[in-house]
């Protein structure tokens, strides 16, 4: 019974996802590597989550708190939050395939923007829906396009804000806008992985929308200011129904105990958090300065990282640039899966990785 067309089949859609390429993490060998290719902090993890990870190993055959119960009690108080509404999971990334399987079907849709993240397409395919993008002004989410996308079969709208990888922002009010504009059926999805490095006035979260909403989640996680990417953890704060949904769907241990122990001892440590922030602060403003006095064109960020967009010339272009950076170690990432082929992405690092790559981008430029 070898005939071809017995083999399984994966349901609707599934085909036709890209699978995810995560951003680059080796230079040649021999040469000090920089990875700048995936947002993560240059400052790691507050060491009294180190320390709290330390404290499992003698623990490893028990299963974890199914719950989350002590992580959702801290997130509670750190952010003012009732712990019922909030939901954890293997990542943020983890929560975005629950919310996009609890809510869509084959020919539902959901919305996100051009240079949007891309894990929301695979959650929106996985489920057989049809993914719908909205054009952005200036590498910014426009939520008049977002508006004008939606159908009534829009089940979804996934906004990343700060966006990854643009590094623009949507100021709360046009957020609450959009969120007025769609149908109280259509969930609104805010991706706030970011939101800690944000240092301006018209941003928020999204916490106030979600707690004034029946149709509204917000996303978070600890791989980013927290640095704790290698343990998975992110967490969702969502109208009590929705979060009776995810808690149907998820995992009963999708939790890890070691993301639990140090999620929750990361949160205690201010201090560790506001220095990875000041760090930001300082090297974002300086990395995005210096390479626009070498005449690149930097996309304003809010993040820890830059948008670096090239000159469209042969032996300046983004690859090429890329190539050069390789070779010194330098690793960015690549985004013509964003449809940003003429750009890379940085994460502001160390001081030594800034001061590395602004040297070697103005030698790049001058010999181009
Ligand atoms: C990094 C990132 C995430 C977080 O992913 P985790 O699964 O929590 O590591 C989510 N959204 C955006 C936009 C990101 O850049």
């Amino acid at each position: 019974m070898s005939d071809g067309a017995s083999r399984p089949v994966p349901g609707p859609g599934i085909l036709e996802i890209a699978t995810y390429v995560p951003g680059k993490s080796k230079g040649p060998a021999g040469v000090r590597v920089h990875k700048l290719s995936s947002n993560e902090t240059p400052l790691g993890p507050s060491p009294a989550a180190i320390k709290a990870y330390g404290g499992l190993s003698g623990r490893l055959e028990l299963y974890p708190d199914g719950s989350a119960a002590a992580l959702r009690t801290a997130l509670g108080e750190r952010y003012g939050l009732n712990a019922d509404h909030i939901v954890c999971g293997a990542g943020s990334d983890e929560l975005l395939s629950l919310i996009a399987q609890a809510y869509l079907g084959p020919g539902d849709e959901a919305v996100f923007t051009r240079h949007g993240f891309l894990v929301y397409e695979i959650a929106i395919r996985t489920n057989g829906a049809v993914p719908v993008v909205a054009e952005e002004t200036d590498h910014r989410a426009d939520v008049d396009n977002i508006l004008a996308c939606v159908t009534d079969k829009t089940k979804i709208v996934f906004l990343a804000n700060p966006n990854n990888p643009t590094g623009t922002f949507v100021p709360i009010e046009e957020v609450r806008r959009l969120h007025q504009n769609l149908p109280s059926s259509t969930v609104l999805v805010i991706d706030a992985a970011y939101a800690e490095y944000v240092r301006r006035n018209d941003y928020e979260a999204g916490i106030e929308l979600v707690s004034s909403a029946d149709n509204v989640i917000m996303t978070r996680t600890f791989s980013k200011v927290f640095g704790l990417a290698a343990l998975r953890l992110g967490w969702a704060y969502a109208p009590a129904q929705i979060a009776d949904v995810l808690n149907r769907i998820r995992g009963p241990f999708n939790v890890n105990a070691a993301a639990i122990a140090a999620g929750t001892a990361a949160l205690g440590d201010r201090a560790h958090l506001e220095a990875t922030i000041e760090h930001n602060d300082i090297w974002l403003e300086r990395v995005s300065a210096a390479l626009r006095d070498l005449g690149l064109q930097v996309t304003p960020s809010v993040g820890n990282f830059i948008l670096v967009n090239f000159p469209d010339e042969v032996g300046r272009r983004a690859v090429d640039a890329d190539a050069f950076l390789i070779e010194r170690g330098l690793i960015l990432r690549r985004l013509e899966n964003y449809h940003l082929p003429n750009a890379l992405r940085m994460t502001i690092g160390s001081e030594e990785a800034n001061k590395a790559l602004i040297s070697a981008l103005a030698e790049f430029l001058k010999n181009g």
